[in-house]
């Protein structure tokens, strides 16, 4: 049984976490009822922590793009893109991608974990250097891992850092790739993107930003950080997801770089696995067509952002460094975090739980996601719930 070992640590952990409520933690949604609203253990719950930023998942125009999909090309394409899985689907996808990004190229892949896997493991490889910033997603770690490339982490959103760690690959710098994020998906902050691209410019390197968290949310277009920074024509290549925003799943990479559409002839994640099901594909392509034409619904989902960022920081609490979609609130312990996030559900409302490793500084997270879906009424509902529960008769209970 020695293979097993290796979890007893994970497994003494999670035993620990049971005793404050952890055991509900694997939360089943029995039945949606909107975007922002499920039936969870039994009770009507408002969904605060979905990364449905602009509430799409269930829009009438995605589902029945969807749906017509289904009909019309079946449930799957039971193959990768090189073999019998590119459909017109995801050509005429990887083409309005493109026009969006206002870039040459987009390839699409199945899951934005994916796109991180098959980029950059096919930019960069042994002998090569890729220096991302510490808090990056796993899925840029796994991608790195998978390289086989020297992996140089820099303090999170320091250009300074970055800076030096350039300046000590010597020549190797000008075929160096660095990575950051757009918005950083545990505290909602983001990048110091002008400052990186200045840094990178100094040395010839390339550029990558993971967009996951932006599309949609950040510029006037809602292409994302690099839109709103004014660097787009410095990033090489932008990455994201349309498991957020676009409300399915999937990934892309956009890039104006005239190898991109060569490469994904060399990127083993793309090349060897199925591709998205043409319904996916039908109802992003809808997505990315209502995210251009209703920019209001940006507007909703930073005007519930302010409102629950202020409200939240009116009780007291310690919140992400900037107001932004993703409201995060740090908190003492993981023990503390557990109670809270139980008794969170247990009065109707579901946020992410962030325990160590996965937050970024060891810490423990409560973390809301903001969606244009929200009411305004949700919005004080989520608020006040945790104004009730920061009142001292109702403070979660001491461990058990
Ligand atoms: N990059 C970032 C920054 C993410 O937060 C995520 C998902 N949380 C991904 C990539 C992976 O996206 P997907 O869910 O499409 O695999």
């Amino acid at each position: 049984m020695a293979i097993f070992d290796k979890f007893k640590q994970l497994a003494a952990t999670r035993r620990t976490l049971a005793q404050c409520g952890l055991a509900s933690v694997n939360v089943v949604m029995e039945k949606l009822l909107s975007p922002t609203e499920a039936i969870v253990n039994g009770r009507r719950t408002i969904l605060a922590g979905t990364n449905n930023y602009l509430g799409l998942t269930f829009d009438p125009g995605c589902i029945d793009a969807a749906c017509r999909a289904l009909h019309e090309s079946g449930t799957g394409t039971t193959g990768s893109r090189a073999a019998n899985g590119t459909y017109s689907g995801h050509v005429a996808l990887e083409k309005e991608l493109a026009d969006f990004f206002d870039c040459r190229h987009a390839i699409v892949f199945s899951t934005g974990y994916v796109a991180n896997l098959g980029m950059i493991a096919t930019l960069v490889g042994p002998g090569d250097a890729v220096v991302i910033d510490a808090d990056c997603h796993a899925s840029i770690y796994d991608g790195c891992t998978l390289s086989r490339a020297d992996i140089i982490r820099f303090r999170h959103n320091d250009p300074a850092d970055l800076d030096k760690r350039l300046r000590r690959l010597g020549d190797r710098a000008a075929n160096a790739l660095v990575i950051v994020e757009g918005l950083y998906s545990m505290l909602g902050d983001r990048a110091p993107l002008a400052e990186i691209v200045t840094v990178k410019k100094r040395y010839g390197a390339y550029l990558m930003v993971d967009e996951a968290h932006s599309l949609g949310v950040l510029g006037d277009h809602g292409r994302g950080l690099a839109e709103e920074t004014g660097v787009a024509r410095e990033v090489d290549f932008i990455i994201g997801t349309f498991s957020k925003s676009l409300g399915a799943i999937g990934g892309y990479c956009a890039s104006n770089h005239p190898e991109l559409d060569l490469i994904r002839f060399a990127n083993r994640p793309y090349l060897f696995t199925a591709s998205p099901s043409p319904s996916v594909i039908a109802s992003t392509r809808q997505a990315l067509a209502t995210l251009r034409a209703r920019p209001e619904l940006r507007l909703r989902l930073w005007e519930n952002a302010h409102h629950l960022y202020h409200r939240l920081q009116d009780l007291g609490l310690t919140l992400g460094p900037e107001i932004s979609p993703i409201v995060a609130i740090r908190m003492n312990s993981p023990e503390e975090t557990v109670r809270q996030w139980c008794a969170l559900l247990e009065r109707g409302v579901y946020v992410n739980l962030v325990l160590p490793p996965a937050s970024p500084d060891g810490g423990a997270l409560l973390r809301c996601s903001m969606s244009a879906g929200h009411t305004p009424e949700q919005v004080d509902q989520i608020a006040d719930i945790f104004a009730a529960l920061q009142e001292p008769g109702n403070a979660p209970g001491p461990m058990v």
